[in-house]
């Protein structure tokens, strides 16, 4: 999943994301909250009315955001008061008002309120902010069903760009509420997280508290660790990873989704992924080049521009480099995934895809 925090994949339009392949977005939540406010999406008809994008949306319950923006946060039992970054005004989220908000965004996939341990955390820290987040995630799911049907999409019907393609019995359904594991580094806690958030019943489980800090052996250990406790018929969710390696290896472990905003933000800063390995567009001896970013990619900015020129407009700080070095990015990223998919189809699994990005780097 592509991040588009304020409703938007900074630098690249939504009809670009639908020639890409992108099936599905994230949004975050503590920054809509935060700006332009949910009440306004809601009045617009919802996200996916108010950005024009027909396909899905997850948006996070603002959880991890608040815990990794706000050194002045405090948590008590109730919820989580905490500064916005903006304006350094204050405001309060609850699993109740972090499930308020997700409703009145309306995306098609939500997130209970979790709390996010920090890295490193003693046992007994873990043990108490893993209790925590499941007692919110009963409070989620009981304020979820209670209120469901509050969701912008029924009021909001018109013969609008954006209604076009939209899930034609949408206005019928509900949202998706996704459990969040949790429980730091302990795979005993995160064990008994799984099992007592299955207790509560949720029709996704994503695994949260990750790539907070620890090394990638750890990481992944907890990963693999988890997913054998969590159900393969329903979708399984690695919140905030990784690099093109990392989401082949996960998706092998038997992850189904993923978000990072890696790609998008490595972009910006002219980092590109390429299937001969990690590129800095902004080094010199690119100067000169004339051959594609990635002879190998047949996205839009690979099969027209030179890195001569990629690298030129990054010097020069045009506009443009960031746009079409986002959209390589996304391309090769949402191209790794498709090969995973088709990977797994053949029933080959996903592993063969990391000889491919394992190779030396050029
Ligand atoms: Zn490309």
């Amino acid at each position: 999943m592509p991040v588009g925090t304020l409703a938007s994949v900074k630098g690249v339009s939504q009809d670009v994301l639908e020639e890409l392949g992108v099936q599905i977005l994230l949004g975050n939540t503590y920054h809509l909250y935060l700006r332009p406010g949910v009440e306004q999406v809601r009045k617009l008809g919802g996200l996916h009315r108010f950005m024009a994008w027909p396909r899905a949306i997850l948006t996070d319950s603002g959880g991890f955001q608040v815990f990794s923006l706000n050194e002045l946060r405090k948590v008590t039992e109730e919820g989580v008061t905490f500064r916005s970054h903006l304006d350094g005004s204050s405001h309060f989220f609850s699993p109740e008002s972090a499930m308020e908000a997700q409703i009145g965004l309306g995306a098609d996939i939500i997130m209970a309120f979790d709390e996010c341990t920090e890295y490193p955390a003693d046992s007994a820290r873990m043990r108490q902010s893993m209790e925590l987040t499941l007692r919110w995630a009963e409070r989620c799911r009981k304020y979820f069903e209670e209120h469901k049907e509050e969701v912008p999409w029924r009021e909001h019907r018109g013969p609008r760009e954006a209604d076009k393609g939209a899930h034609p019995t949408r206005a019928d359904q509900t949202q998706a509420l996704f459990g969040i594991v949790q429980g730091g580094m302990d795979v005993a806690l995160r064990k008994e997280s799984a099992e007592r958030t299955i207790g509560i019943g949720f029709p996704g489980y994503a695994i949260g508290g990750l790539s907070v800090g620890e090394p990638r052996w750890l990481t992944r250990e907890v990963v693999e660790s988890t997913i054998a406790h969590l159900p393969a018929d329903k979708p399984r969710y690695l919140m905030g990873v990784g690099t093109p390696e990392e989401i082949v290896e996960y998706a092998n472990l038997g992850i189904d989704m993923m978000d990072c905003v890696l790609p998008t933000r490595a972009a910006r800063h002219g980092l590109l992924f390429t299937s001969q390995g990690k590129i800095s567009i902004k080094q010199a001896r690119y100067s000169g080049d004339e051959g594609p970013l990635d002879p190998k990619c047949g996205c839009r900015v690979c099969s027209r521009y030179s890195r001569a020129y990629l690298r030129h407009l990054y010097a020069s700080n045009e506009v443009l480099a960031q746009v079409l070095n986002t959209v390589h990015n996304l391309s090769f990223y949402l191209d790794t995934m498709r090969a995973v998919r088709h990977s797994i189809a053949l029933g080959r699994g996903a592993r063969f895809l990391s000889e491919v990005w394992s190779r030396p780097k050029p």
